[in-house]
């Protein structure tokens, strides 16, 4: 009796330590930071994505299936800086799942590393304003992207402190597959230097501040508000004048209206993503920067390899 009171006790035992490793439950906001969360955390994590890649991160709409999958989750992986205020306030509001709100212990704030750029001096969001604490596109620079690798890596060590060594090596690989990546791009994007462009939203602060990009206006009159006949007679008279050449379109944002601005002043478009997955091919994080790079040379007049 005692004997096999003993091996049930041993199998219950094996059975808890059996479910204490089970995958991680990750739910992630965007493609972005879950291509990176599954980079870092491996087989620790099973990771789901709320927003697909081709779309507008400022308006992901709200399936019932995203707050299934929220109140089901160990760990929520957000970008950060207010970019999915379209869906996740809601989104977590009906969840039911207090731990992963951002006082909840298992939010992770993949921006908490990244100095914003374009932090408004006065907020405006009632003006339309979609960028209110600094503009949040911070991914499509993949040096602030090690950034954020870091705070999705230091986040799960937190929330699942006996993976805290396979989170370290996790990133170590991820790091070192970016910066690897990293002098390669210098390299490819070195004619983007001083190129004058326009993009459709304002979300390429971060790559003009790497690699130079002179951003000289947006299809939009300002994020999140759309443009006006006066806007763009207004940036057209500007590309003009600026000889600008190059229209950068995000593959969520139309096409006919950033051609006919091209069109106008003899410029060529180029359409890249503000994520990864919204260009074909480019699923992963490194794709995606290296598809947009790309996209971006190859539209420059001098023309990069055709
Ligand atoms: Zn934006």
């Amino acid at each position: 009796m005692a004997s096999r009171l003993a091996s049930l006790v041993l199998a219950l035992m094996f059975a808890v330590a059996g479910s204490a490793h089970a995958a991680l439950r990750v739910v992630a906001t965007l493609p972005d930071v879950a291509d990176m969360a599954r980079q870092i955390g491996g087989a620790r994590v099973d990771v789901t994505t709320i927003a697909e890649g081709s779309q507008d991160p400022h308006k992901v709409p709200v399936k019932p299936s995203f707050v299934t999958k929220l109140n089901r989750a160990d760990v929520l992986v957000v970008q950060g800086l207010g970019l999915e205020h379209a869906f996740l306030p809601g989104l977590l509001e009906v969840a039911n799942n207090p731990k992963i709100l951002p006082e909840g212990g298992a939010y992770i704030d993949a921006s908490i590393h990244v100095q914003p750029l374009e932090v408004p001096t006065s907020m405006n969001r009632s003006q339309g304003e979609l960028h209110p604490l600094g503009n949040p596109h911070i991914s499509l620079d993949p040096v602030r992207g090690k950034l954020m690798a870091r705070a999705i890596a230091e986040g799960l060590a937190r929330v699942d402190p006996a993976g805290a060594p396979a989170y370290q090596a996790g990133l170590a690989r991820f790091e070192a597959l970016l910066d690897r990546k990293i002098a390669e791009w210098e390299r490819l994007a070195a004619p983007l230097r001083g190129a004058k462009a326009v993009s459709y939203h304002q979300d390429l602060a971060y790559v003009a501040d790497r690699y130079g990009l002179d951003l000289v206006g947006t299809i939009e009159t300002k994020p999140g508000v759309p443009a006006t006949p006066a806007h763009l007679e207004e940036l057209v008279d500007t590309m003009k004048r600026e000889q600008v050449k190059l229209v950068i379109r995000e593959v969520a944002y139309e096409m006919p209206l950033a051609q006919t601005v091209a069109d106008r002043t003899g410029a060529r478009v180029a359409t890249i993503s503000t994520m990864a997955g919204g260009l074909p091919g480019a699923e992963s994080y490194v794709d995606f920067i290296e598809a947009n790079l790309t996209a971006l040379v190859q539209a420059l007049p001098e023309g990069g390899p055709r």
